[in-house]
């Protein structure tokens, strides 16, 4: 049976090695060669011995999922819709900015937390992504980008005679954030996996606060996360109480927010920044008002946090509208004059509809959302 590479880990790799009757610096040769190089050629892998690169050729393959379309928007953010099976499809954004480049990655086909604002919610879900499905996002789009990912602290740590082999190699790829479609801490295990390989110093060698995993709040696995790998956590709030954010985000009414407060002080303990980020998102007339913002101050009082707020990206049938310019400006005007850092995120790539919660790939819906209840779907997460 062949098996695909990008679907070991660190360990798994190895592991595989050690399966194959090779030493352990092996798995490291090869995590160099196909995450630092993008090479899934084995025969392109100068310092194997022939005999093992033939090995390797008749066992395994490196595959990353295969790209239906690439869209670039006037901003330059970019999105591709990859096919990771018949009929199943997630997306991927790539936003540039000065400093730095954010690749956007999807975690699931679909979600089943089905928040009532998102368009990946709204399609059902169909299953988790594979590690390779996940990693080969990163995989994929840091050859298409034309360099190598990595964060200062990793260029640093580059070697001599590495950077002789590659002059001028550039590092599109500075941020990975799991803000695509799907839910990262429902496919705990696969994303962990994929995160030990963006942060390992011979695969993408990012820095831990540079990997941020968004979630609505999935409050075991958060500290199950805090424990495994601990990266920048952003917590998607939406609401001042839980009476708001058990209509916005279905998944409160299992974990209501002061379980996910705890939960975020806990993580604060062993979080590579000491703040966690709260995205909001803006809804006009739901939960935008002045009152709504003076409510989420007194919530938050004792969490060290900042705030991104989200205007509202729309799609097809929401329902919502984006709050007003003037409602994003006042409500963050009392965030920050009760000392709350807050920046108002810009919408990027809308013209190829790229931004937050605009995601749709293509779901083969295996919840049959249409006829159950939230409360039905909840129990299928647990
Ligand atoms: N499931 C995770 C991560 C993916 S969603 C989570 O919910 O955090 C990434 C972010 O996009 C979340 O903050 C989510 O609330 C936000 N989002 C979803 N739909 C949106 C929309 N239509 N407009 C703007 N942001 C949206
Ligand atoms: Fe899932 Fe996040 Fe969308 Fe909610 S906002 S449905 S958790 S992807």
């Amino acid at each position: 049976m062949t098996v695909n590479l990008l679907d070991f880990g660190v360990e798994g790799l190895t592991g595989f090695c050690a399966e194959i009757g090779e030493k352990p610096f092996r798995a490291r040769q090869l995590l160099r060669w196909i995450h630092q190089s993008g090479v899934a050629d084995f025969a392109g892998m100068s310092d194997l011995a022939k005999v093992l690169r033939e090995k390797l050729a008749a066992t395994a393959v490196v595959e990353s999922p295969r790209v239906i379309s690439d869209h670039i928007a006037s901003d330059g953010t970019r999105k591709w819709l990859l096919s990771v099976d018949s009929g199943n499809g997630i997306e991927m954004v790539f936003i540039p900015e000065t400093n730095r480049g954010t690749l956007c990655i999807s975690s699931q086909v679909g979600c089943a937390l089905a928040c009532t604002f998102c368009s990946t919610g709204r399609q059902g879900f169909n299953r988790n992504l594979t590690v390779a499905e996940i990693i080969g996002q990163l995989w994929w789009a840091n050859k298409a980008l034309g360099g190598e990912s990595g964060s200062e602290e990793a260029e640093s740590s580059v070697n001599k005679q590495e950077a002789v082999q590659s002059p001028g190699r550039s590092r599109a790829i500075s941020n990975v954030v799991f803000m695509g479609m799907g839910e990262p801490l429902a496919n705990f295990e696969n994303v962990a996996t994929a995160l030990d390989l963006m942060l390992d110093d011979n695969a993408y060698g990012l820095s831990r606060r540079r990997v941020t995993v968004s979630t609505s709040g999935l409050v075991p696995a958060m500290d199950r996360l805090r424990e495994r790998c601990p990266v920048a956590l952003a917590v998607s709030l939406h609401a001042p109480n839980d009476a708001l954010r058990d209509q916005l985000v279905p998944v409160n009414r299992k974990y209501p927010i002061k379980e996910l407060l705890a939960a975020c002080q806990r993580y604060l303990q062993s979080a590579p920044r000491d703040f966690i980020t709260f995205e909001y998102i803006m809804l006009d007339g739901v939960n935008d008002s002045i009152s709504h913002a003076r409510e989420l101050v007194q919530l938050v009082r004792d969490t060290p946090c900042k705030f991104n707020l989200i205007p509202f990206n729309p799609f097809p049938h929401s329902g919502y509208q984006r709050s007003s310019p003037e409602a994003v400006r006042l409500f963050r005007d009392v965030l920050m004059q009760a000392g709350l850092v807050t920046t108002v995120r810009k919408t990027r790539g809308d013209d190829i509809a790229a931004a937050c919660g605009q995601l749709a790939g293509q779901v083969l819906d295996k919840t049959r959302r249409v006829q159950r209840t939230g409360h039905e779907i909840m129990q299928a997460t647990r």
